[in-house]
């Protein structure tokens, strides 16, 4: 048999660090492992029963075929109504579309504006996909360290800083996986302030995570804190996070028409347009009660309290609070250079996630893996129980390192 030689693009590119260390943690399990895995980026609650419903019926009623590439005119009125409504953003009826999730959306855009030789301006830590689908289409990112000194949060002047004449793209992403930061509109109003000047840039602002933001934020969005650069920036999100929905794979996003008709193309010839069923779903949970929102965010700030408190009681660990999404993002630089009780060594935080998988039965992912360390994530998107148990884990392992 000939060994597969892959299209150098693809052999630039692998498969999310989140997936393969959900993977491995599925695997251990069945091998009969006691396991937490707090590696995976999904709400862990269930998909609202009238949503579910909703595409039962639809699906009766013979929604099942194609859709429009675009998306169904109910789902591109309720994505309208739902811009306007809780962004304070006008888009006409060719300035939205639907995609197969938000990552879809982000792929079609990126292919849509990134060649070789652009420079794609990707704050860290950031959400690996935007580095691969950079990697994808020939373009190099322009990483630009945003620790937790700053909040990890791009500032105006680091922005100023990366920005170069190949510079073609930045990407935004709050609140942020993997760091739980959140944009204040004062914080955008400074980055738009830098943008304004460099009219060659366009702007992917990723707000996948909007509804899930504590102690009484709001999210903002750039193209309604800066309407004048509304013309060259992409508002992504999706049902995904913020209605339990990971699986009906629905993304959307509101733009100029000049992108989104350029995006549509590669969605026609990749995958024809997001799944009937899907988008009728979606349209139940963006019109229906909203309740299920706000009993997620309390929950989500419950756990968030309890498992930054135990990290921060943990030897070797400082951590953040996040301000949304359901990341933490602990440092663990003060557990780099010990040794585990049987003589491994801790040499940077991917032996410390393998360390704490193989040895303590708690799944994570590595900060490397989202350009940034020495860190790992942490999903809370997880019971209280299994939280509590999994911060116990972590506590305990601390402890038993040896410190040379
Ligand atoms: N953007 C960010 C920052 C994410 O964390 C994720 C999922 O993990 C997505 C986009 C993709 O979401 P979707 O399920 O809509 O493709």
């Amino acid at each position: 048999m000939s060994e597969l030689k892959p299209a150098p693009r693809v052999e630039r590119i692998s498969t999310s660090p989140s997936a393969v260390a959900s993977q491995r943690a599925r695997e251990l399990r069945a091998e009969g492992h006691d396991i937490i895995a707090l590696s995976s980026g999904e709400p862990d609650f269930q998909t609202p029963p009238h949503v579910i419903e909703a595409a039962h019926k639809a699906m009766l009623d013979g929604q099942t075929k194609y859709t429009t590439i675009s998306g169904t005119p109910e789902l591109k009125a309720a994505l309208r109504d739902k811009f306007r409504r809780e962004n304070d953003l006008d888009y006409a009826n060719d300035e939205v579309m639907v995609s197969t999730g938000a990552k879809q959306v982000i792929f079609n855009a990126i292919m849509a504006l990134v060649t070789k030789g652009d420079d794609v301006i990707v704050p860290a830590p950031y959400w690996i996909a935007y580095e691969q689908i950079v990697q994808l289409a020939h373009g190099t990112t322009k990483v630009v360290r945003c620790g937790p000194e700053v909040g990890f949060k791009l500032t105006a002047a680091a922005l100023e800083k990366a920005i170069t004449p190949n510079a073609r793209l930045l990407m935004l992403n709050t609140p942020s996986n993997p760091s739980g930061a959140v944009y204040s509109a004062a914080e955008l109003t400074e980055l738009a302030d830098i943008l304004r000047e460099h009219p060659h840039i366009w702007i992917i602002t990723d707000d996948i995570y909007e509804h899930i933001v504590f102690d009484g934020r709001k999210a903002a969005t750039l193209a309604a804190v800066a309407p004048d650069l509304k013309h060259r920036t992409l508002t992504v999100n999706g049902v995904s996070k913020t209605y339990a929905m990971t699986g009906f794979r629905i993304g959307y996003a509101g733009g100029p028409s000049e992108l989104l008709s350029q995006m549509l193309k590669v969605q026609s010839q990749s995958t024809s347009g997001p799944s009937s069923v899907g988008q009728a779903a979606a349209v139940a949970a963006l019109t229906g009660p909203q309740d299920f929102v706000e009993t997620c965010r309390e929950a989500y700030q419950d756990r968030r309290d309890l498992i930054v408190s135990m990290l921060n009681q943990t030897t070797g660990l400082s951590c953040r609070t996040p301000e949304g999404a359901f990341y933490a993002f602990p440092d663990c630089s003060g557990l780099i250079g010990t040794s585990t009780p049987d003589g491994k060594r801790i040499e940077n935080d991917r032996d410390l996630v393998m360390h704490l998988m193989d040895d303590h039965g708690v799944a994570l992912v590595h900060g490397a893996a989202y350009g940034l360390s020495p860190n790992f994530r942490v999903s809370f998107a997880a019971s209280m129980d299994n939280l509590e148990e999994a911060g116990r884990r972590i506590q305990a392992a601390a402890n038993a390192l040896v410190r040379n």
